[in-house]
């Protein structure tokens, strides 16, 4: 059955291949050139089916398109590119109200009166049902539904026929529920998957309540995200082949949550929550080009062929092909969808440049591409919602790295720096930071609807629906005497997230939930491990508020200050101020910027969207992801080389005429255009918008930082290094060596401070050094040698004299590159809470994604591909509107006339309601012979720790409560659980010893359990089989028709009924039928 075929598909394999140019090219040797390979296959003919082999042999394909071999740059134009002029004649026309359309609106309309759909006819109003909302019937999503029924009067806006009531002759309720799983054995499978993804297993994101709040009740919330997180479920298995709405339907219960299933659906495809990346669509016959309808083409422009404009365009191209009929209904041919690149490759920040060397010395490297990564390169972690882990791991299956984030750090000495010491300096830069943040911007916390837990992680649905939608609830509470306004109902509690230790492969701070500087300095500090200066009592206290009222105060202002405040309490020597400017070198090289240029509010807005997981780098370059995301499944149109000097586009309306103009005076005439322009390249202006871009986006661009963070790259002949290291860190003096003066350590801490052996992913033996902070600037205006001379003296201080000079050398200039004019997007000084979000929005038909347009994970890849899919999904609303959500949305229980329905429904359909009678009379069968299936046995606590810290709570909470400053409150439970972790790395083993072997027991009695659940359902699975035969004898099973696949009576295989069910929104590639 293809539902239970959806099998987890991770394994690593090979991938390789990526362009090269010659942006940073600095070789010592000269090159050896590449032998001329063949360009990128194609795998347009890919099928896609429920079996695994296919699904293996798809991904293999999927390598063989990426990995292809090293090829020429010019290859890379991979589509059959349109000649020119058919673009240059896609001028739209101003008339958005063409005939065609407004006869289909007309005929949709009568078609209606003459076939209502059984749901359209009034039914009693129930309680069960979701009512008709009590303040508006609509969509709640941001769209006048009615103003396309007045054939348009608002004329910017485009004419959009109403939403035809569908039926789905495919559609069976729990067909994707796998039969014998017990009911919390599916729902932790759910919960499971959706770990994998951005959401919350137990609450509605932001978008679902504004979706659902007029249509559903608070009760009925689980029963949507059992739903929502069953079909999450489905594309976890398996994100080869996309998820169908027929599974989707699948796995709702009961039909009439039919209609709920269909809508999440389109919210998690339209959002890019599945059914994304490199997923092998079904051909959709709504597809081919028929002008002679006279229909319309209209064209999308993706600017730049980074992970944003990539991760975009191939989106567009699946969301095209998904809702291709949708778009026939309102008369428009499927979008062709174009990507202008500027370079003469793809990836833009994300570079793996090609290494001069025809085989790998390192004998375990394989036949991967020998290259080095000159810009984005560390994946942060697969899990928590990366979608590049369902890219990386489970579609392109590229190899990775885990990187060991143990990192020794070396004083100019060459000698190891004391880990006490170190631990001891890092302890105070967190400290310093923590203070810090209290000067954060303070972000309303978020709706928070959630379902009833207790229920979900049973795998049950509410069976009270509750009479009032959510809507209804919360204005009516607002209305009374002071009561709350909607918007600061059912919000979560509001968390502050301080930081408490670093990520030093990153260099962002780890944080936790709790109160910002609730300690007092001095008591901290000897809580930390430090002696006081003599005199200074524990109730001293640092005075940061001065610091950061100063007007122009920044990060880096505030931090020197603190430090040097430190500084009049506490011993500080030189060596403690190196590195205490290290910690600060990986905090600049984490915004690509001075600590001096970022903002005291913003500059960790992104803080606690972090993924979790290794960190990993791909073998063989991580540009393999945007190149298969270009090639796969099928080829994207993609232009490389065609610079865009000019963006024109209609400002007042998503539907106008754009165009955008090349350096060589090409014009391409656009319906919609997406600009993933970096923002360096924004600031600078080089490239003109007409109309000029509004104030409050020009505005936002100037507030928000764009700096540099630079990279040496060194290849030797041999490893001189320890190759199971990947990283060391070196402590760099300052001019003044004895310096301790915070202000003399700026220039030289970011200077070749941190050093990755890269080796084991490049496949020759290799090390990369940041260049962070100011030094990062430097770079781009000091010479190679230089560079290289000062690199070989770092290591020299580290390694001796036998040091070599490298064979071979790569240097990055991101800010002298004209196609990014620097490294990444930060918290510009000035910068405004909402920046970022400014920057992603359109304006009229112009669209922005890139990483400088999400706060959520700025200046990064994953960031960039996010934006991308936002921006798709945006475009695709523009194209056919939004989401609508069908009223009532969750269908009455059953009454005297639905009954009298359906009765006839099964009169049409004879065959299929006795099979489903047939199927429940033996499922009845089976449960009086032999029972339920047996329930798996709960998990335990097999965690020493857990049992520790249940045990030590009140005591963690009695210390957090000392030395705490008046007015911090009460601990929060947070807190107590930071401290409960250290109290258990401090506790002795003496102390730890009966919590282990607690836990060891409850871990043996579990095993005990689940051996003695196994044998049941051995036992149970056998007899069900046996009476399965039985049972079949006694009533023979009669087949639904031709089309079942496997002839059983349940399952998840998609059947072919005749009659329809339900409804929800337009269309997509299945059947349809409009009533
Ligand atoms: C040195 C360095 C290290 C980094 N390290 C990491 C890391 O370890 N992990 C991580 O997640 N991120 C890292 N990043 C950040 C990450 O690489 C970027 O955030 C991400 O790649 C940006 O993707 P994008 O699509 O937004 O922009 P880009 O990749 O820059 O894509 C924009 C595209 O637009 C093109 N373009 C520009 N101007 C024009 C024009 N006028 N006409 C046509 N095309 C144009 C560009 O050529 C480019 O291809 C690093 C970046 C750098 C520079």
């Amino acid at each position: 059955m293809e539902t239970t075929l959806r099998t987890k598909l991770i394994d690593k394999s090979v991938g390789k291949d990526s362009p090269s140019d010659s942006d940073f090219d600095f070789v010592f040797d000269p090159p050896i050139a590449h032998p001329r390979k063949p360009p990128i296959g194609q795998s347009d003919n890919l099928k896609v089916s429920g079996d695994l082999e296919e699904i293996d042999s798809m991904a293999a394909n999927f390598n063989s398109v990426i990995r292809g071999d090293p090829m020429d740059i010019d290859s890379l134009s991979v589509s059959p590119s349109p000649s020119s002029s058919s673009l240059l004649s896609l001028s739209r026309k101003a008339d958005k109200l063409d005939t065609p359309k407004r006869s289909l609106r007309l005929q949709h309309s009568s078609l209606q009166e003459i076939h209502p759909s059984p749901l359209s006819v009034p039914s009693e109003p129930s309680d069960h049902s979701s009512n008709p909302s009590v303040i508006s019937s609509k969509a709640t999503t941001p769209v006048d539904v009615d103003s396309s029924r007045d054939g348009g009067a608002k004329k910017a806006e485009p004419y959009r026929p109403r939403v035809s009531r569908r039926t789905y002759s495919n559609s069976r309720p729990k067909v994707s529920i796998p039969p014998g799983m017990a009911p919390h054995e599916y729902a932790t499978d759910c919960i499971l998957a959706v770990d994998w993804t951005m959401l919350n297993a137990y609450a509605l994101h932001q978008e679902e309540y504004a979706l659902l709040r007029h249509h559903i009740s608070y009760a009925q919330v689980s029963t949507y995200l059992n739903i929502r997180n069953g079909i999450l479920r489905l594309w976890a298995n398996n994100p080869l082949v996309p998820v169908t709405r027929e599974e989707a339907i699948g796995c709702a219960k009961d039909p009439r949550w039919f209609d709920v299933a269909s809508l999440s659906y389109d919210w998690l495809v339209r959002k890019g929550q599945i059914n994304f990346g490199c997923v092998k669509h079904r051909k959709s016959k709504h597809l081919t080009t028929n002008k002679s309808q006279g229909r319309k083409q209209k064209t999308i422009v993706v600017i730049g062929a980074g992970l944003a404009g990539l991760g975009c365009a191939r989106q567009l191209d699946g969301l095209i092909r998904h809702y291709s009929q949708r778009l026939l209904e309102i008369g428009e041919e499927a979008p062709r969808v174009v990507v202008l690149e500027g370079r003469s490759r793809v990836g833009g920040r994300v570079y793996s440049r090609a290494v001069n060397t025809e085989q790998s010395p390192l004998p375990d490297f394989g036949s991967e591409r020998l290259t080095v990564e000159m810009g984005g390169m560390i994946l942060t972690g697969f899990e928590r919602g990366n979608p590049l882990n369902t890219i990386v791991r489970g579609q392109l299956k590229l190899p990775y790295h885990e990187l060991k984030p143990d990192l020794d750090l070396y004083d100019m000495n060459g000698k190891v720096v004391d880990k006490k010491r170190d631990n001891l300096l890092e302890g105070l830069y967190n400290d310093c930071l923590d203070r810090i943040s209290q000067y954060k911007f303070k972000l309303p916390p978020p709706k928070l609807i959630e379902g009833n837990r207790d229920l979900m992680d049973e795998g049950r649905d509410s069976t009270a629906e509750g009479q009032k939608t959510i809507a209804y609830v919360e204005e009516t509470t607002a209305s009374l005497p002071h009561a709350p306004p909607v918007s600061e109902q059912n919000v979560a509690p509001q968390v502050e997230l301080v930081p408490i230790s670093t990520d030093c492969i990153t260099g962002k701070p780890n944080v936790e939930p709790g109160v910002p500087a609730t300690q007092k300095s001095a008591a901290k500090a000897k809580a930390m491990g430090w002696n006081l200066k003599q005199g200074v009592s524990e109730d001293h206290d640092l005075d940061l508020e001065t610091p950061s009222q100063v007007p122009g105060a920044t990060l880096g202002s505030v931090m020197d200050d603190c430090i040097t405040q430190y500084k009049q309490i506490l011993e500080l020597n030189p060596l403690d101020f190196r590195l205490l400017n290290w910690h600060i070198a990986n905090l600049e090289y984490s915004n690509a910027n001075n600590y001096r240029n970022l903002s005291l509010q913003g500059w960790d807005i992104d803080t606690g969207n972090e993924w979790e997981g290794k960190h990993t780098m791909i073998v063989g370059g991580y540009q393999n992801v945007p190149r298969g995301l270009m090639s796969s499944p099928s080829p994207l149109d993609v232009k490389t080389k065609s610079p865009v000097t000019r963006i024109s586009y209609t400002p007042g309306s998503s539907e106008g005429s754009a165009q955008v103009e090349c350096e060589d005076g090409t014009n391409f005439d656009a319906d919609y255009i997406v600009n993933t322009i970096p923002l360096g390249v924004l600031k600078q202006g080089s490239v003109k918008f007409e109309p000029e871009l509004p104030s409050w986006k020009t505005e936002a661009i100037q507030r928000l930082g764009f700096g540099v963070l630079n990279k040496v790259i060194l290849i030797y002949d041999a490893m001189f290094w320890d190759p199971n290291k990947d990283f060391f860190g070196v402590v760099r003096n300052p001019p003044h060596a004895r310096s301790v003066n915070q202000k003399d350590y700026t220039a030289q801490r970011g200077r070749f401070f941190q050093w990755l052996n890269v080796s084991s992913t490049s496949g020759v033996p290799v090390l990369l050094a940041f260049m962070a902070g100011d030094a990062a600037s430097d770079v781009e205006h000091t010479s190679n040698d230089d560079l290289v001379r000062e690199a070989t003296e770092v290591l020299k201080s580290r390694f001796g004299q036998r040091v070599p000079y490298p064979r071979q050398a790569f240097v990055s200039r991101w800010a002298s590159d004209r196609f990014a004019r620097g490294s990444y997007s930060s918290a510009g000084p000035d910068m405004k809470v909402d920046d970022y979000d400014k920057m992603a929005k359109p304006v009229g038909n112009l669209f922005f994604a890139g990483e400088h347009t999400t706060g959520t994970h700025p200046a990064t890849v994953h960031g960039a591909y996010l934006s991308g899919l936002r921006a798709a999904s945006e475009v695709l609303d523009a194209l056919i509107g939004p989401i609508v959500v069908p009223t009532p949305l969750i269908r009455p229980r059953e009454t005297p006339q639905s009954l009298k329905r359906k009765a006839e429904q099964h009169l049409r359909d004879p065959k299929r309601a006795r099979l489903e009678a047939w199927e429940m009379e033996y499922w009845d069968f089976l449960r009086s012979k032999i029972g339920e299936y047996p329930y798996k046995p709960a998990k335990v606590a097999g965690h020493a720790y857990l049992l520790y810290s249940k045990a030590h709570y009140e005591a963690a909470r009695q210390k957090c409560l000392e030395g705490r400053r008046a007015g911090k409150g009460k601990p929060a439970p947070n807190e107590v659980r930071v401290m409960t972790s250290k109290m258990w790395k401090d506790a002795s083993p003496e102390e730890k010893k009966p919590f282990e072997e607690q836990a060891v027991k409850q871990k043996e009695e579990h095993a005990e359990r689940l051996r003695n659940w196994n044998e049941k359902v051995k036992d149970w699975e056998s007899k069900a089989q046996e009476l399965r035969k039985e049972f079949e004898k006694i009533n023979p099973i009669e087949k639904v028709n031709d089309n079942d696949d496997d002839g059983q009576p349940s399952g998840g295989r998609r059947r072919r009924g005749r009659f329809v069910e339900s409804y929800a929104e337009g269309s997509d590639d299945e059947d349809v039928a409009i009533y």
